[in-house]
């Protein structure tokens, strides 16, 4: 397995959050968490990615165990990026710009200054410009894209960072109907190498883009399955589908 949570917990005061959370996650794999709020889907994504330390248990990639590490460390060592719910851009840059910080200056902002621009690096530029669908917007603030495509601007930038595991925090939040779709299609097409790992509440979306849906209620799994099976599955109707 190449992505495996063992029994991963975290007590905040003696409050268990997420209590003995056993995953396993391919590589190459789309797995989407969902649950009511409150459930743990966020406190998951935190210790994957470091922000949260585990009181308990293992997070392991191809076998290491990468619990605990600090953030810095598990994206830049381990290739794991993050896209946070809201947008994270400079807002005083242009698109391109933003995309080129990312790739050029994800190590270190001195980087940005200091990475040799090669015609590969514009290449790629302009290729995740165009996955993004942000090729005509090139030049422009960040403030002046609609709220979907500063999302697919965040997309581009961790993109950019060239991870192997990419977490989203409901990418879809606040978009229309129309974005959601394009949005699915971007993440089985432009993602299609990477892990991908998303927190989402829009079924519709959901079963756009996951193979396999993990369910969890109180810091506990409550079933694991296919889009289909979780959707049909009495206790999930219960405490999440119908509330
Ligand atoms: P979800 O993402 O499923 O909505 P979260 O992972 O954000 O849920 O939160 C799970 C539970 O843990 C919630 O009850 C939340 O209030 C609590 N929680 C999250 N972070 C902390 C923290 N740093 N300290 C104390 N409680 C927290």
């Amino acid at each position: 397995m190449y992505l495996e949570l063992k029994n991963l917990t975290v007590d905040f005061n003696g409050f268990l959050a997420v209590h003995d959370v056993n995953m396993g996650i391919e590589k190459g794999e789309t797995r989407v968490i969902i649950g009511p709020n409150g459930a743990g889907k966020t406190t998951i994504i935190d210790m994957i990615t470091g922000k949260t330390k585990p009181t308990k248990g293992q997070i392991l990639l191809n076998g290491e165990d990468i619990a605990g590490k600090d953030s810095y460390d598990i994206s830049n060592s381990y290739g794991i990026g993050r896209k946070f719910q809201g947008p994270n851009v400079f807002d005083e840059m242009s698109v391109y710009e933003n995309l080129e910080v990312a790739l050029c200056g994800h190590t270190s902002l001195w980087s940005a200054f200091t990475y040799r621009r090669t015609p590969e690096i514009y290449r790629q530029l302009n290729e995740i410009l165009e996955q993004i669908d942000l090729t005509e917007q090139r030049e422009m603030l960040p403030r002046f894209l609609s709220h979907g495509q500063r999302q697919w601007l965040e997309m581009g930038m961790i993109l950019a960072q060239n991870p192997d595991i990419i977490t989203l925090d409901e990418p879809a939040a606040g978009m229309t109907d129309d974005e959601t779709f394009k949005t699915g299609e971007m993440i089985k097409s432009i993602m299609k190498d990477k892990t991908v790992i998303v927190v989402e509440h829009d079924m519709d979306f959901i079963k756009q883009i996951a193979k396999t849906v993990t369910v969890l209620n109180q810091g506990e799994i409550l079933a694991e399955g296919t889009y289909d099976e979780v959707s049909h599955n009495a206790e999930v109707i219960r405490v999440y589908l119908k509330s």
